[in-house]
C-alpha cells in the first residue's frame, strides 16, 4: 500500500504485480464474502461434504487465512476442486491519505477494475469504518461529490467486507457504518449479505448495535433491510418539504420521506435498535423556524434522533454551510421540541474523506486509473 502525499502517484513494480495478481484472480470468484448457506451451495455443487461449508467459513472469518491451500483441514481434492474456480478473494487498500486531524482515507481497487474509497475516523474511544456499497451513486443528490462521478457498478459483499478486514486498523474498529459511496438499498443483496457475515456466529460474530446503514429511503426495499438484519439505520432527510427535498434529492418525486416515514412507525425503536435521521444543513435552505416546526410535525411521535451535519463545499455548488453557532441553535431548537438531537463531527475535509466528498473520479488523482462503466 501507497501513502499518497501528493496527486501524482507514480505507478511502481510493487503495484504492476499487485495488478497482475489481481488480474490473474479475476476470472475466480471470491469464497470471502460468501455466506453459510451461499457456501453450502458452493460445497455441494463441487461434491464435497456438507461440513466443508463450516470449515471454509473458520477459514476465512476466524482464522483469516487468504490461500485455499491453507484450509488444511480440508482434503488435498476438496482444496484442489475448490481452487479451480475460487479464490479466498481478500485484496488490500492500494493507497492511503491521512488528514491532519488523524482521518485516514483508503483506496481500493474493486473487481470491475474501477476504485472506491473508504474512510476510518477514530474519536477517543471509538474507531469507525464508513465503508462504500457500490462503486459511484444512481441516486444524484445535489450535494454529494460521488454522484458527480456517476455510477461504476455494484461492489459484491465480499469487496464490502474487504474494506473492514483489509485496513491495518481492522482490530481495532468499534463501529462501522454503510454511508460511504453508494446507496446502500440499491445494493441490498450484498450488503444484507455483508452484514451476515459480519454479525453471525461464524462469521465475525459482531453485534449489530455496532453498525448502522445509511440509506435516502428505497421504499420498496427498506422493510427488507428492517426486517432481515438489524443493524442500525440512519435516514437521509436533509429537509422535511417535499418540494425543497425534491430539488436536492430526486429520490423525493418517486419515495417521499413521509411514506419512509410512514414505513418506519410500523417498526419498534424503543429497544436496542436506533432510527436516525441524518440533516446536512445549507445555509438559507434548509435552516430556518420553518423547517424545525416541519421536522417536529414530520416525526413526531417516532422514536428517532437527528445528526445534523455541516455541509462540506463541493466545486460548483451554490450552497454553504451555516455557522456553527447557527447550527448550535438549530440543535437546541430541536432538542427544545423533543427531538434528541446531535451535531455530527466534521473529520477528513482536507483529504476529502469528510460526508459526501468521496468519489471515483478521484481515484484519478491518485493517479490510478480512470473508472470503467459498466
Ligand atoms: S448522498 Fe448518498 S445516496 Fe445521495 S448521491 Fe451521494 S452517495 Fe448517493
Amino acid at each position: 500500500m501507497q501513502e499518497v502525499t501528493s496527486s501524482t502517484l507514480v505507478f511502481s513494480t510493487e503495484a504492476l504485480t499487485r495488478g497482475l495478481f489481481y488480474l490473474w484472480r479475476m476470472d475466480r470468484k471470491w469464497l470471502y464474502g460468501l455466506t453459510l448457506r451461499q457456501l453450502s451451495e458452493t460445497v455441494a455443487s463441487l461434491g464435497l461434504p456438507a461440513f466443508t461449508a463450516r470449515q471454509i467459513a473458520s477459514w476465512i472469518y476466524n482464522k483469516g487465512v487468504a490461500q485455499i491451500e491453507a484450509m488444511t483441514d480440508i482434503s488435498l481434492r476438496g482444496r484442489e476442486l475448490l481452487g479451480r474456480d475460487h479464490c479466498v478473494g481478500r485484496t488490500a487498500p492500494s493507497a492511503v491519505e491521512t488528514s491532519v486531524d488523524g482521518t485516514k482515507k483508503y483506496l481500493f481497487r474493486t473487481s470491475g477494475g474501477n476504485h472506491i474509497e473508504t474512510a476510518y475516523i477514530t474519536d477517543g474511544d471509538r474507531a469507525t469504518l464508513c465503508v462504500s456499497s457500490q462503486c459511484g451513486c444512481r441516486m444524484g443528490c445535489r450535494f454529494c461529490m460521488t454522484a458527480r462521478g456517476g455510477f461504476g457498478g455494484n461492489l459484491s459483499a465480499g469487496e464490502i467486507l474487504n474494506q473492514i478486514r483489509s485496513i491495518p486498523e481492522s482490530d481495532a474498529l468499534t463501529n462501522v457504518v454503510y454511508m460511504g459511496m453508494g446507496e446502500p438499498l440499491d445494493n441490498l443483496d450484498a450488503v444484507l449479505a455483508s452484514l451476515e457475515v459480519l454479525t453471525s456466529d461464524w462469521g465475525y460474530g459482531w453485534s449489530p448495535t455496532r453498525i448502522t446503514v445509511s440509506t435516502i429511503g428505497v421504499l420498496p426495499v427498506l422493510n427488507r433491510l428492517l426486517d432481515d438484519s438489524r443493524a442500525h439505520v440512519a435516514v437521509s432527510l436533509h429537509n422535511p418539504f417535499p418540494d425543497q427535498r425534491a430539488s436536492v434529492m430526486p429520490v423525493e418525486k418517486v419515495w417521499p420521506v413521509a411514506e419512509v416515514v410512514r414505513l418506519l412507525r410500523r417498526y419498534d425503536f424503543s429497544h436496542q435498535r436506533r432510527i436516525s435521521f441524518e440533516y446536512i444543513m445549507f445555509e438559507g435552505f434548509n435552516d430556518s423556524p420553518a423547517h424545525i416546526r416541519e421536522l417536529a410535525r414530520l416525526l413526531d411521535g417516532l422514536k428517532c434522533r437527528i445528526n445534523l451535519i455541516r455541509f462540506h463545499a463541493i466545486p460548483d455548488s451554490p450552497f454553504v454551510s451555516p455557522s456553527p453557532e447557527r447550527m448550535v441553535a438549530f440543535r437546541d431548537a430541536l432538542t427544545a421540541k423533543g427531538i434528541i438531537t446531535t451535531i455530527r463531527a466534521s473529520c477528513g475535509e482536507d483529504i476529502r474523506a469528510a460526508c459526501g466528498l468521496l468519489s471515483i473520479r478521484q481515484a484519478v488523482g491518485y493517479g490510478l486509473s480512470a473508472p470503467n462503466r459498466p
